[in-house]
């Protein structure tokens, strides 16, 4: 119950009105924490509530009478425009009964109007690293005061490069009391980095076994030949499926632009969101889905960052991401607060080993499905490894029309064929599971 949390009474109401009943987990096991005025430093993917498990203590400290504003109390970062925006709903529906007011700094917004919010000098600021260092650098904004600081998937604004950017913002905050750390994944050697040099004496509350992830998402494969009959798998899922929202995610801009064509097309109401994509668009579609006018939105991994959609119950991955902790985002887009979500991977040939990567990082076997109306001849590799990856064919060596040659050449050495260039999934997974050792390009991040 969250009255048992030593929370004051008025956001005990708004927690009510919020029809927030249980905690969750990472809320139980943060909030007490948090209050006693703990360093944290907590994984937990974007669905698990961890909003709330660091603004209602942040709340909790500044609660007080109505006064004249001196100074920016709490700062919270977080990587993406709209998870910023997400954060300030958040934030805005839990003070609803306080005199706490917060603002809001993002790209893509006017800068003249977020120098005159932070003139009247919010009690918490939200933003993303880019754009609130613009600011600071031209004189607009004073971190001095700051008690709390939230650097929130802190992974990610490490990923998306703000590690200097997000370093210089905790510089300016030299009087913090309070730093929490949120990242979805226990990252690499950047965020053990910054943990060492941002927290002090932290508890560290791991949330995030990822084997766990997701109880109430039912995690499903289903093979497919090629591109165009993954398409066709798509139509019928969509049409044959029960969902209010579908997700469909690619790994490329180009692939989401045409299914997202061919969907129109189908008078499906549908959305495209990807890096290209501006503000303004992503507003819109992200409104529309909100408000139910559009029921499935086409995107890529970095478009889709931070989306917090009622209702969002099928996420279909038309690419296969390329790691495990892609995937867990992915899917953390459904099955979001105990609600039941479906997960549908469509795998070709040369998806497979990245899937088997997938489920072995999981410890989880997804559901292989068949549909009998859009069968397919692939079915998965005639032969799997121990490790569920495909056992290699050697190829026979053929000309240009496809007819075997009998040029009686012998077969390749093996250190020949250890100097071949890699080009199959293979060679874009480690060992050991999941860290690529040799990543396509990633879509930039849209500039914050
Ligand atoms: P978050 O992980 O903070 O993005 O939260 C995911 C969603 O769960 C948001 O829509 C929250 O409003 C909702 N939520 C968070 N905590 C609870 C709770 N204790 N009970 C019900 N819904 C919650």
């Amino acid at each position: 119950m969250f009255s048992d949390f030593a929370l004051h009474e008025r956001l005990l109401k708004a927690v009510a009105e919020l029809k927030f009943v249980e905690p969750t987990p990472v809320q139980a096991a943060a909030i007490p924490l948090a209050l006693e005025g703990r360093d944290l430093r907590v994984t937990a993917q974007t669905g698990s509530g961890k909003t709330a498990a660091f603004v209602l203590p942040i709340l909790n400290r500044l609660i007080g009478p109505a006064k004249i504003r001196v100074s920016i109390k709490a700062l919270i970062l977080l990587p993406t425009r709209e998870l910023a925006q997400q954060t300030l709903k958040e934030v805005e529906r839990f003070s609803q009964f306080t005199f706490i007011k917060s603002g809001l700094i993002t790209g893509g917004e006017d800068f003249k109007v977020q120098a005159a919010m932070l003139r009247k000098v919010p009690d918490i600021l939200i933003g993303t690293p880019g754009r609130l260092l613009e600011q600071l650098n031209a004189g607009n904004l004073d971190l001095k005061e700051v008690e709390v600081l939230v650097l929130d998937e802190a992974d990610r604004m490490l990923d998306m490069g703000f590690s200097e950017d997000v370093q210089r913002l905790v510089d300016e905050c030299p009087n913090r009391q309070q730093t929490m750390l949120f990242s979805a994944t226990t990252g690499g050697s950047g965020l053990r980095e910054m943990i060492g040099k941002v927290l002090n004496n932290a508890e560290h509350l791991q949330l995030n076994q990822v084997s766990q992830l997701n109880a109430t998402t039912r995690q499903q494969v289903i093979t497919a030949d090629h591109n165009q009959h993954k398409e066709q798998i798509v139509n019928w899922l969509l049409a044959n499926e029960t969902y209010q929202k579908a997700i469909i995610f690619t790994n490329t801009r180009a692939m989401a632009d045409r299914i997202y064509g061919r969907l129109v097309a189908q008078d499906y109401k549908a959305f495209v969101l990807h890096g290209e994509k501006d503000q303004k668009d992503r507003k819109l579609a992200i409104d529309r889905l909100k408000q139910g006018g559009v029921k499935i939105l086409v995107a890529t991994d970095v478009a889709a960052r931070g989306l917090d959609v009622d209702g969002l119950d099928m996420v279909i991955n038309f690419d296969m991401p390329r790691s495990g902790d892609e995937y867990v985002h992915r899917i953390g887009r459904t099955g979001r607060a105990g609600n039941d979500g479906l997960a549908i991977s469509l795998i070709c040939h040369g998806d497979w080993n990245l899937m088997s990567s997938v489920e072995r990082y999981l410890k989880q076997s997804f559901e292989r499905r068949t549909i009998k109306e859009v069968k397919g001849t692939y079915g998965g590799p005639k032969n799997v490894k121990a490790s569920g990856k495909a056992v290699g064919v050697k190829k026979k060596k053929t000309d240009a029309k496809g007819v075997k040659k009998k040029t009686g050449a012998k077969a390749p050495t093996k250190r020949k064929i250890a100097n071949r260039p890699k080009t199959d999934a293979l060679s874009l997974v480690s060992k050991d599971g999941m860290a690529p050792l040799k990543r396509r390009k990633p879509e930039a991040p849209a500039a914050e």
